[in-house]
């Protein structure tokens, strides 16, 4: 299997749409993510950002982790700036002018029935059965010591609806 740059990538949009001033964050693959396509995860040391290890075993795998690749750029540069880094009115904005898509359009397993998603860090999550009091764990881990806390509670954004499926073609 040829493994797609994901620095080059990062590189490529930091040049194209950021002005090459985004500091290089830690990127990796991720081999257990299943609904969500990339995350981003804040840090002070160093920020992360996450691409799933299945995007490759697409038939458009470039031009999806590309998309991916901006999508979690998007919330990086907000965070970089210090804004609102969630899905909110500025990352729609950057988001058109990038051209990707806002959501997953190739989930690994689907239908889960219910999303539930991270305020803070607006990870989506998507569950057969409901959950009663779970909160983030990337977000716990990060703030707070693994410790559940109440802040990055999970609310329930989505039932039985699928993400949204997109043409990928009218994104690259
Ligand atoms: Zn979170
Ligand atoms: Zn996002």
């Amino acid at each position: 299997m040829k493994r797609v740059d994901l620095v080059r990538m990062f590189t490529e949009w930091n040049l194209k749409a950021f002005d090459g001033e985004l500091p290089i964050p830690e990127i990796r693959w991720n081999p257990r993510l299943r609904t969500t396509a990339g995350r981003f995860i804040p840090s002070r040391k160093k920020s992360i950002i996450e691409v799933a290890d299945y995007l490759q075993e697409e038939e458009n795998a470039e031009l999806l982790i590309r998309d991916t690749m901006g999508h979690e750029m998007i919330h990086y540069w907000l965070w970089v700036m210090r804004e609102p880094y969630g899905h909110n009115s500025a990352f729609h904005k950057k988001m058109e002018e990038l051209g990707v898509s806002r959501y997953n359009p190739v989930p690994r397993h689907r239908p889960f029935k219910h999303c539930y998603v991270c305020d803070h860090c607006t990870q989506q999550i998507w569950v057969r059965k409901r959950l009663k009091a779970a909160a983030c764990a990337a977000c716990c881990n990060e703030h707070s010591s693994g410790k559940y806390h109440p802040q990055f509670k999970l609310r329930l954004s989505q039932e039985n609806l699928e993400p949204v499926p997109q043409q990928n073609e009218a994104s690259g």
